[in-house]
């Protein structure tokens, strides 16, 4: 149940444009306050009382509620405003290599996975921190040879300044960490 409820929702703005990302239990709480509709498959939108209605089938995902059980929307639509792009991608070691296509920021090679570490551009012992803007994929050996060095100390130039990922990336990261709804798609295609 628990993991149902925070399985990802792609979430519309007013114009159908994929805006963000969210859980199924704030879609749940978005579609019952109104304030946004459910969009099945084939791009019908329903309010809260239409899509209780819909039977669960085999490749819904459900949840319990008073009286039965509610098919868990994949995309829902707002419809009082819009809200500007937000990024819920997380912060972690596989979204990173992935933003960074699993290259050396360095050195620019593409090693074996085991090969890849995270770096912090500017050492946590020199106060970086834990970012999107301060963490690299970097390989095993230009991350031993920085050491405990900023790059401009180490001598050692950065690919791209590093970036908290942009949307279409971040639908990229879901998708790719295998989060793939067809009901996405339409809407995905139209965002990049
Ligand atoms: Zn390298």
């Amino acid at each position: 149940m628990t993991e149902v409820l925070s399985l990802p929702v792609l979430v519309l703005n007013r114009h159908l444009v994929a805006v963000q990302v969210t859980t199924v239990k704030r879609a749940i709480v978005l579609l019952y306050g109104g304030v946004a509709l459910a969009i099945n498959e084939e791009g019908d939108s329903y309010d809260f009382d239409l899509w209780r209605e819909l039977p669960v089938r085999g490749q819904d995902d459900a949840i319990p509620i008073v009286g039965g059980k509610l098919r868990v929307p994949r995309v829902v639509h707002l419809l009082r405003y819009d809200r500007t792009p937000r990024v819920t991608v997380r912060l972690t070691r596989r979204n990173l290599m992935f933003r960074d296509a699993h290259q050396c920021q360095y050195c620019g090679r593409r090693p074996a996975l085991r090969e890849l570490n995270i770096d912090h551009v500017v050492p946590r012992s020199r106060g970086g921190d834990d970012s999107w803007e301060n963490l690299v994929t970097a390989c095993r050996s230009c991350n031993l040879r920085k050491g405990w060095r900023t790059p401009e100390e180490a001598d050692m130039r950065l690919a791209r300044r590093p970036f908290r990922p942009k949307w279409t990336m971040t639908a990229q990261i879901l998708l790719g960490s295998g989060w793939k709804f067809k009901e996405w798609e339409p809407f995905l295609k139209a965002a990049s």
